[in-house]
């Protein structure tokens, strides 16, 4: 079984990644390895942020890792709230940072009444290998749905319907949802690129 630090302390993504991993690949978080700080994301987009985790435990560890940034992309906006995704409820007012409650709602504020409601997560995936670093991309193309449909997942599932289903990803289960997500996309190329090397 080959080792893998994800430079991460959130349960959800790690047990997302162990389910799309499988079991060739033991998967270890940040606490796993003694690693208890909020290491900083102060890049000016998703890659940046990504390698700039990857780069910290690399440096700090001296661990071969990989680190992950997701944005939601939302046309009408702009391509916001993109790096502020886990903030824009906060930036705007709302709740505090990383409160999904206020996320979900002022992104459905600022959609109000907008018939284009596009939107794409985007995943970037840093990678760390015998001190080279590789990035990879995934990417689920949606829409931002005008009412919370579903319970499942965690962030904005609750709003975004990918194109490859009329359920949003909180509706649709984590075995259907890590077939199509964004960071499923990422992690393959993550993969491939692994087991290539
Ligand atoms: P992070 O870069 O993975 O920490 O994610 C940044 C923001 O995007 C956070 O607010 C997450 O809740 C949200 N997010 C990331 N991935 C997903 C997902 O698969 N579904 C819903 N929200 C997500």
């Amino acid at each position: 079984m080959r080792q893998l630090i994800m430079a991460t302390n959130n349960e959800h993504k790690l047990r997302e990644i162990r389910e799309i991993l499988g079991a060739d690949y033991e998967v270890k978080g940040l606490a796993d390895i003694g690693c208890h700080e909020d290491i900083p994301e102060t890049a000016v987009t998703l890659e940046g942020n990504a390698l700039q985790k990857a780069r910290y435990v690399y440096e700090h560890y001296g661990l071969d890792c990989f680190a992950d940034d997701t944005g939601l992309e939302v046309d009408a906006l702009g391509g916001a709230p993109g790096i502020y995704t886990a903030r824009f409820g906060q930036l705007h007012g709302y709740g505090n940072s990383h409160d999904t409650t206020a996320n979900i709602r002022c992104l459905l504020d600022k959609l109000q009444g907008e018939q284009n409601r596009r939107a794409r997560f985007r995943t970037a995936i840093a990678l760390i290998h015998g001190g080279e670093e590789h990035l990879f991309e995934g990417i689920v193309e949606g829409t931002i749905v005008t009412a919370l449909r579903g319970t499942d997942g965690f962030g904005y599932d609750p709003i975004f319907a990918p194109v490859e289903s009329g359920l949003t990803f909180a509706e649709m289960g984590a075995a259907e949802k890590n077939h199509i997500s964004h960071r499923y996309r990422a992690t393959q190329k993550l993969v491939e690129f692994l087991t290539q090397s």
